[in-house]
């Protein structure tokens, strides 16, 4: 089976191989069509190609809700331009267009293979019936939910119209529902579990602990020292600017990147090529939540090299925060450790990671990563 899935990959998206043992695990689960499954990878590890591949694979139309017509109309140009047919309807489709799409839903033999819509879209009128007609034809291959945790109110993103879903899951029986996220915390996966109605899924979740990532905190009066390339996370549009034009003047190559820009100049920056390998991600203001903070320090260090995550604060930020990332302010002293159970996962050995002196000689790896730091 790997062999087929391989130049299924090859044929259909260009890829050698997968990006992950964990990502072919969980293609390999989902085609067998027999349960749900819940998936929990970082951004970027590539969680759609989980359910597009599969989709591809399997007679029938793969059901895709997504949260941001955006985010949508991202995939659906994607797909088209590998040529696999895929296409969205939300609220923003000319009424011709849409017209076209439920014709063909509606035909003996559909050629469309990925449909994308919102979760506010599921339960409109006019597609209820088209949903209802495809069930019962049997041309429905898999749900897809991305980005589940919407559907909790204690994820950083609730979504109420993911609520829904629950209700569409049991109006589809037999189509198997696989469930996507970035961050979820245990309480968030089991609100996903049980919202989405998932019977005993297999669940597939990157470890939280990133051993290449470096966590420090500094003052905000040190200059920032930048190496290779990162990311800098400010609150407002304004520190956005101020900080990247500030950098610039220091001669630190910077661009502010954030909603208020025109589409295009967005698109060029995230072309640009950044994303690749981020060396850093600096949070120039502190994030909203340790759930936010992890998804945003996570950008760093993609590749597996060492990268570092900095906060800066001010004792004026600091009074202000949501949550206390200090290393004093801590019991553990090890923000790995903070992080891995916030997330409920197993924290990884402090001791190795931070302390030459109970590390002992037999971690030599642990002790080259640190050394690695040190010179970072
Ligand atoms: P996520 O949803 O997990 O944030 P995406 O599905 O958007 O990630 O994928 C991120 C990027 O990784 C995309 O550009 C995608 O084409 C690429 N990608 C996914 N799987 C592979 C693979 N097996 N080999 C190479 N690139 C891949
Ligand atoms: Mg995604």
């Amino acid at each position: 089976m790997t062999a087929t899935l391989k130049e299924a990959l090859k044929a259909h998206f260009g890829f050698d191989g997968f990006r992950s043992k964990l990502q072919e695990d969980v293609v390999k689960s989902v085609v067998r069509r027999d349960k749900d499954v819940f998936v929990c990878m970082p951004t970027g590890a590539g969680k759609s190609l989980c359910y597009q591949l599969p989709a591809l694979l399997t007679e029938g139309i793969t059901l895709v809700i997504s949260p941001l017509i955006a985010l949508i109309q991202d995939q659906v140009d994607r797909l088209r331009s590998l040529n696999i047919p895929a296409c969205s309807i939300n609220s923003k489709l000319p009424a011709a267009e849409r017209r076209l799409i439920l014709a063909d839903l509606e035909s003996s033999r559909p050629k469309l293979k990925l449909l994308y819509i919102t979760p506010e879209m599921v339960a409109s009128p006019s597609f209820q019936p088209c949903l209802a007609g495809l069930c019962s034809r049997g041309l429905l291959s898999y749900l897809a939910v991305d980005e589940a945790h919407c559907v909790s109110q204690w994820g950083h993103d609730f979504r109420p119209d993911y609520l829904k879903l629950g209700e569409l899951r049991s109006k589809l029986p037999g189509v198997p529902c696989l469930a996507l996220t970035a961050t979820a915390p245990k309480n968030v996966q089991e609100d996903i579990v049980q919202s989405l109605r998932l019977q005993q899924p297999r669940s597939f979740v990157t470890p939280v602990f990133r051993s290449n990532l470096h966590y420090d905190v500094i003052f905000r009066d040190l200059l920032p020292n930048p190496f290779g390339c990162g990311i800098v996370y400010c609150r407002t549009r304004e520190n956005c600017e101020t900080v990247a034009h500030q950098l610039t003047k220091l001669g630190v190559s910077a661009k502010p990147y954030h909603a208020g820009l025109k589409a295009g100049d967005r698109t060029r920056l995230r072309l640009t090529g950044w994303r690749a390998n981020v060396r850093f991600v600096a949070h120039w203001n502190l994030a909203k939540s340790l759930a936010s903070y992890y998804q945003e320090s996570g950008r760093a260090g993609r590749d597996g090299l060492p990268s570092s995550c900095r906060t800066y604060y001010s004792a004026k930020i600091k009074s202000k925060s949501a949550f206390s990332f200090n290393r004093k302010s801590i019991a553990d002293r090890c923000r790995h450790a903070t992080i891995s159970k916030f997330f409920g996962d197993q924290p990884p050995n402090c001791a190795e990671l931070y302390d030459e002196d109970e590390g002992g000689s037999s971690d030599n790896e642990a002790k080259q990563r640190k050394k690695e730091f040190s010179n970072l």
